[in-house]
């Protein structure tokens, strides 16, 4: 295991911390806040300090009892007395630390005088008046604070989208791999199925025997960890900083895949699969499936879904929309990987309001080992972006020409992406639209038509044979904006009529088309472009975000025209 210095200096600010609250001797306090600071600045690793048996009251202020709190925290990777002063004061208080204004010396005071704990409960204090008659607050701190609590978001519903689990969820999951006692750390949940957006974090950890405390002690010690919701000794619960919450469950080897299996879900998914189980007469639960008392399965997944006479269903595939009798039937789609991908067919440059230029955006793919791009601006009617006006995209077109002349390795396709404007009518005349390699239309304005004028608008669009992909069809914005009233049966129909291929925009907060329609496209026969819409040459590598909305809709490398190389892919776009 390691303890990083950064680890033992949150410790000590913690401690330092929790003193203050305390209301503890200044002068102590004061040392772990600078030992927390020295250690933080520290280049040696402390933990090979200890290993060599180094004296660490060498180290500028650190003495006697501060040495043996470190040496014991790297020998054990728990610090007793920190885990004595958490479970001495609330949590709660930890978290109202948080607020501007606030601080561990101000908390003190209100939950001494006041003997507030919750955010709540201040909230009630401040709109009966009691906080700004407090010594040493007044009415403009109180306006403060209070302007601060109204900042803080209700948890309640609240889900975060998955990109932005997945940087916290990884860097969790590798911290808790490099623990004492740990064996095996496992994500499950919403996150685990590709959930476009995850109300919480779900993990299983297997340990060594006698190491349950240790593994608790360090979850909880996590430095992302704002607040500990609860600590027991085989499950416990915290909210990181960005508000997520956490769940941490110990599991025995033995049940690893039927906990695995359980704490995935989707609740509809584990529920068909209990149904099934007791048409055979078995008991399933977290812990394994279980004959007339006997555990016949339960140690790995795909022993749970073979006893269960099942094909092994990806994480992805769980919402009981038709896996279970797929799987049954032996009939389950081999799904798309991101290593099937070959191009990407939706991207922006400085021309408009991309970051990165044609050149670097080339680059960029070809080192991901694409074989081309497409390059679509934005058209005139998005002015903000900079739209293109036919002449400013023939512009655009030569130098697309001329660059395509310089680089090798990848080919960059010219497109357009053309705003469909309010009647069906296309925002760029089909004189310049003909002379493209690539169309793509989107809705950008006036989203909120009925949903009958809202289909026959795009259906319209779609008569125009220049166009070729419809790109983000819904126009959601995940957690910011619902999606149009659209017939998306409807369009999908109409696309299969007119060749159209349907976008499934990558962009993590899109994710449009999706998954349902996905595999509704994909029944239908409709080919789906999986797109980045990359503003950047960083978003290129939203693909995977893409890909896994993909895998959720139940596509296969076949239904995504993008895997195909540039000529198949090209000879797939409808003829104008
Ligand atoms: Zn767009
Ligand atoms: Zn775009």
């Amino acid at each position: 295991m390691t303890v990083h210095n950064r680890e033992i200096a949150a410790a000590f600010a913690r401690i330092a911390d929790l003193l203050e609250i305390r209301g503890d001797n200044p002068f102590r306090v004061r040392a772990y806040r600078e030992a927390a600071r020295v250690l933080e600045d520290m280049t040696e690793p402390v933990e090979r300090m200890v290993k060599d048996g180094a004296d660490l009251t060498r180290i500028k202020g650190i003495g006697k009892d501060l040495a043996e709190k470190i040496k014991a925290f790297v020998e054990t990777g728990r610090l007793e007395y920190l885990e004595k002063l958490e479970s001495e004061i609330p949590a709660s208080l930890l978290e109202l630390m948080k607020i501007p204004d606030l601080g561990p010396r101000r908390v003190a005071v209100i939950h001494k005088e006041l003997g507030i704990e919750t955010v709540e409960e201040l909230r009630a204090a401040i709109e009966t008046g009691k906080i700004s008659s407090l010594k040493g607050f007044g009415e403009k701190s109180e306006q403060k604070i209070f302007h601060a609590l109204s900042e803080i978001p209700n948890k309640k519903n609240h889900r975060m989208l998955l990109a932005d689990v997945a940087a916290s969820a990884s860097s969790f999951q590798k911290y808790l791999e490099e623990q004492p006692g740990v064996e095996r750390v496992s994500l499950a949940g919403s996150y685990r199925r590709g959930k476009e957006t995850v109300g919480d974090l779900d993990i299983l950890v297997i340990c060594r025997e006698g190491f349950e405390e240790t593994v608790m002690a360090s979850f909880v010690r996590f430095g992302e960890v704002a607040r500990v919701l609860s600590r027991g000794t085989t499950k416990s619960a915290v909210v990181l900083r960005s508000t997520l919450q956490v769940d941490l469950r110990i599991v025995e080897r033995s049940s690893y895949g039927s906990a695995m299996h359980y704490f995935t879900g989707s609740r509809a998914h584990n529920i068909a699969i209990r149904k099934l189980a007791v048409q055979n007469k078995y008991k399933i639960n977290e812990y394994g499936v279980f004959e007339e008392g006997k555990k016949i399965a339960g140690e790995t997944e795909s022993g749970l879904y073979e006893a269960m006479g099942l094909r092994y269903i990806a994480p992805e595939l769980r919402e009981n929309l038709g896996e279970v009798e797929a799987a049954r039937e032996n009939r389950l789609p081999r799904l798309i990987g991101i290593s099937d991908i070959r191009g990407d067919l939706h991207m922006h440059t400085t021309r408009t309001d991309g970051r990165n230029t044609l050149a670097e955006m080339a680059a960029a793919a070809r080192d991901l080992g694409y074989e081309y791009i497409a390059i679509t601006e934005h058209s005139r009617k998005v002015a903000m972006a900079g739209g293109l006006d036919e002449s400013g995209l023939r512009q655009y077109m030569a130098v697309i020409d001329a660059e395509n002349e310089k680089i090798d390795g990848i080919t960059i396709l010219k497109g357009i992406e053309v705003d469909i404007l309010p009647g069906g009518e296309l925002d760029l005349p089909d004189s310049v639209l003909r002379d493209l390699d690539i169309v793509v239309g989107s809705v950008h304005y006036q989203q909120r038509f009925p949903v009958r004028q809202q289909t026959e608008r795009v259906i319209r669009a779609m008569d125009n044979p220049h166009l070729q992909i419809l790109g983000h069809p819904t126009g959601r914005l995940l957690n910011r904006r619902e999606p149009m009233d659209i017939d998306l049966e409807r369009i999908i129909e109409a696309a299969k009529e007119r060749d159209v291929i349907i976008e499934l925009n990558a962009q993590p907060d899109r994710l449009d088309l999706p998954h349902n329609y996905c595999k509704l496209a994909a029944e239908i026969g409709v080919p789906i472009a999986v797109s980045t819409d990359a503003h950047s040459t960083e978003n290129l590598l939203r693909m995977k975000n893409g890909i896994t909305e993909a895998r959720r809709g139940w596509l296969t490398r076949q239904d995504v025209i993008n895997t195909r190389p540039l000529a198949e892919m090209t000879g797939m776009l409808r003829r104008r």
